[in-house]
C-alpha cells in the first residue's frame, strides 16, 4: 500500500521535476507497466509506478530519499513500456539531481560516488571511459585492488579499452556540462 503524506513542498518538487524532465506526471494512470519491467524494482522499497503516483499526488522532498533514485539504471525500460509515452527514466534522472542540489539524504553505499566518476568521464573524454571511471571510482573507494583479477580477461575480450574514446564531440559535451554548471549557479 502507498501512503503519501501531502507536504507544502508537494507541487514544487512536482514542479521542478515537469520542468527538468519534460514529463507531464498527471498523464499517469497507474498501470504499472513500467514497474514489472524494471530490472531493480525488485530489490528496491519504491517503484517506478509508485514514484509517479507520490509526485502525483503532492510528496514533498522526502520522496528525495527514496532508494530505487540511487539504485536506477538508466536502462529506459520504464520508458519503452509506458502506454502513455511517459519518460519514466528521465523522471529519475531528475530526481537524482534535486537530491544532490537539494542536499536529500543519499543512500549509504557508493552509487553517487560511482554516479559522480561516471559524469566527469563523459565531461572529460566526451563518451563513457571505462579505465578512467574505475581508477576514479576506486580512488574514492580506496579500494584500489578489489576485482583487479577481472581485467585480463575483460580486457581481452574487448570490454573495456585502455586508450580513451576517440570521436566524441568532446567540446560540445563539454559546454553542455558548463551550461548546466552556470545554470545551477545562477538558480543558486
Ligand atoms: S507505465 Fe506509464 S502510465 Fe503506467 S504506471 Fe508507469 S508511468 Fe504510469
Ligand atoms: S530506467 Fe531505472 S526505473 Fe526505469 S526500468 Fe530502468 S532501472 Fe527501472
Amino acid at each position: 500500500m502507498i501512503t503519501i503524506k501531502k507536504n507544502k513542498n508537494g507541487r514544487a518538487l512536482k514542479d521542478a521535476v515537469e520542468e527538468l524532465s519534460g514529463v507531464d506526471i498527471s498523464v499517469c494512470f497507474q498501470c504499472k507497466k513500467c514497474s514489472s519491467g524494471c530490472p531493480v524494482a525488485k530489490l528496491a522499497k519504491t517503484r517506478p509506478s509508485e514514484i509517479m503516483r507520490r509526485l502525483h499526488l503532492g510528496a514533498g522532498d522526502k520522496l528525495l530519499a527514496s532508494d530505487l533514485i540511487w539504485m536506477c539504471a538508466s536502462c529506459e525500460t520504464c520508458s519503452a513500456r509506458c502506454p502513455m509515452g511517459i519518460d519514466v527514466a528521465a523522471v529519475l534522472d531528475a530526481l537524482r539531481r534535486l537530491a544532490l542540489e537539494r542536499g536529500a539524504a543519499t543512500p549509504t553505499g557508493n552509487v553517487p560516488l560511482f554516479n559522480r566518476a561516471f559524469l566527469k568521464t563523459v565531461e572529460t573524454f566526451g563518451r563513457t571511459y571505462e579505465i578512467g571511471l574505475i581508477t576514479a571510482y576506486k580512488l574514492g573507494t580506496g579500494k584500489l585492488m578489489n576485482d583487479t583479477e577481472k581485467f585480463p580477461a575483460m580486457l581481452k575480450k574487448g570490454k573495456i579499452a585502455l586508450l580513451p574514446p576517440r570521436g566524441g564531440d568532446r567540446k560540445t559535451v563539454r559546454r553542455i556540462f558548463k551550461t548546466i554548471k552556470q545554470n545551477k549557479g545562477a538558480k543558486a
